[in-house]
């Protein structure tokens, strides 16, 4: 156990900085891979999240000590990155300090662990590329596979399934091209209902058009509609030359009245000629205005979101005019089609078959809103480790059957260096094994003998083998778990800067002890938490 080992021993400092991080490991190490457990986080208002993705977990902890939380930035900046191997990143960490203080309770100075740790890690990213294998194409069913090996155990297995397939599929409809795809949650429905839709989807709720005002609500669809945008407020402009006078007569107001109605009859007919069927403004129209254009056949759309209203200049070829009276055919564009349809409790419209610009919306569905943005999240993953794989243009077996291989491998290699870098090499290896060792332990196998039966597995050239779901050798390529090779060489880069930065840290507290007390950036707020370098906010 991590406690244990950098537990003060009496000839050594009492190292804070790394039971912090190995503490922090130990809180996320039981939620790693597919029969991870678990954790109930209490948030500060009382709120009680159930989750086992161990990125969550850290993000959702109080971490306020200085180690804790480069450790927090580490396994987050993996996460926005890859989409994946956060708690890889933390397990990681925790088992690299636990044999950093083998090796320094051997004598082993910090500096010649960092550079054992550094050369460990530049030849265990070298030999990663003979345990690759390449994509036959863009289309290969493997992605979907891919897909799912990241979100295991977030879900039911039904539905880690379906993510895998609808990120492939919405991948595949922009040509692989995420900029042109737009992930959409909305409460209400269940996951199964989600659907990847060719065209953009605009949240009508958002663009607050008021509902009344659209012709037939419930499902409504205009082909091929003339699409008219309008950068600005469409109304009357307020008669600023008239501001203070107060209108005395009843032939002075309808007089007024008159040409405010003029104005707006002009709107409409110019919005009208311009043969525009859909018009999108971006600001708010007048209601009047709006409700003669429905009469007219026109459906205005207003307030519609500034990063929407560009995307649908984009896609539908129509170009933005700052009033209505510049509108003229020209200036509209078109799509195959516009249907406004209700999706859960808000309004959407749908603009499909763009011309101009391909895309597509991932239309997610989850019960609660809680649901519905956990649901995004794990699309979101899928996507992001989809591309990933993609750049990489090859994959891996997952399920720990590559660190055991390169641990092999360093262990081959570590017998052949002459000075005390074996040393660090071996320890490097063992904590590369931590990763099936808590695979097999999470899943309830014995992490010992699963990790020595599928080193045999190995040896008698089987390097595929790693840790079956059921926490039994099994090989990976067969069992679908296929990961990018990304996902582990950088969370295996973050973790071992992490340790190096936590040693050299340790090593000037050390070297150092007179300003322990007076140094705040040293000051170790572990006794301010009540020993632990992490609190959940109560
Ligand atoms: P992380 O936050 O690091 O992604 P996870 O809880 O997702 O943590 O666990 C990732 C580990 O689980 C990886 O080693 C991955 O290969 C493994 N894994 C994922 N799915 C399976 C599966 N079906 N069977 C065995 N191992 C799996
Ligand atoms: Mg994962």
């Amino acid at each position: 156990m991590l406690g244990e080992t950098t537990a003060d021993d009496g000839t050594d400092e009492p190292n804070n900085t790394q039971t912090a991080a190995g503490e922090l490991a130990d809180a996320v190490r039981t939620t790693l891979g597919p029969s991870g457990l678990d954790k109930m986080v209490v948030g500060e208002n009382g709120t009680v999240i159930v989750t086992n993705d161990g990125s969550k977990i850290i993000e959702w902890m109080d971490i306020t000590h200085p180690v804790g939380q480069l450790v927090e930035q580490a396994a987050a900046a993996q996460d926005s990155a890859v989409g994946d191997g956060a708690t890889t990143v933390v397990v990681l960490i925790g088992a690299l300090l636990e044999e950093a203080a083998t090796l320094r309770s051997d004598g082993l100075h910090p500096t010649t662990i960092i550079d054992g740790y550094g050369r460990a890690a530049e030849t265990a990213i070298d030999h990663l590329a003979q345990y690759e294998r390449s994509l036959h194409s863009r289309h290969d069913d493997r992605l979907a596979q891919i897909a799912k090996t990241a979100v295991t155990g977030r879900w039911d297995d039904a539905s880690t399934e379906r993510f895998g397939e609808l990120a492939l599929t919405a991948l595949q409809a922009v040509e692989f091209d995420t900029s042109r795809l737009t992930l959409k949650s909305y409460p209400g429905g269940e996951l199964r209902e989600s659907v990847c839709l060719d065209g953009v989807v605009v949240d009508l709720e958002t663009s607050s058009t008021s509902l009344d005002t659209l012709s037939h609500p419930g499902t409504q669809t205009h082909a091929e509609p003339a699409i008219a945008m309008v950068d600005a407020e469409i109304g009357i402009e307020e008669p600023s030359h008239i501001e203070s006078v107060t209108l005395q007569d009843t032939t002075q107001r309808s007089e007024l009245q008159a040409h405010e109605q003029d104005r707006r009859t002009e709107l409409v007919a110019q919005v009208v000629q311009s043969g525009a069927t859909v018009l999108f403004c971006q600001k708010s129209i007048d209601e009047a205005v709006r409700t003669a254009l429905v009469q007219r056949g026109v459906l205005p759309v207003e307030r519609t979101r500034r990063d929407e209203f560009d995307v649908i200049a984009r896609a539908t070829g129509s170009t933005p005019v700052l009033s209505v009276d510049e509108l003229t055919a020209d200036t509209t564009g078109t799509v195959a089609s516009v249907t406004q349809r209700t999706v859960g409790t808000t309004q959407t419209l749908t603009l499909q078959g763009c011309p101009e610009e391909q895309r597509a919306t991932l239309l997610l569905r989850g019960g609660t809103p809680h649901v519905a943005g956990e649901v995004r999240r794990i699309a979101a993953d899928c996507i992001d480790v989809t591309r990933v794989t993609l750049d990489d243009g090859a994959f891996v077996p997952g399920g720990g059957a590559v660190p055991t291989a390169l641990a092999m491998d360093l262990a081959a290699l570590s017998s052949g260096i002459p000075d005390r870098t074996q040393l660090v090499f071996d320890g490097f290896g063992t904590a590369l094994e931590a990763l099936p060792r808590t695979l097999a332990t999470n899943a309830g196998t014995d992490p010992l003998n699963t990790l020595a039966t599928i080193q045999q597995r190995h040896d008698s050239g089987s390097e595929t083998v790693g840790v079956g779901p059921d926490g039994h050798p099994q090989d990976m390529i067969a069992a679908g778990v296929l990961e990018p090779a990304t996902v582990f060489t950088s969370a295996l880069q973050r973790a071992v800067a992490v340790v190096t930065q936590i040693l050299r840290v340790d090593d000037i507290v050390r070297t150092s002890p007179d300003k322990r007390g007076t140094d705040s950036e040293h000051d170790h707020s572990h006794a301010a938490t009540g020993g632990y370098p992490w609190a959940v906010g109560h």
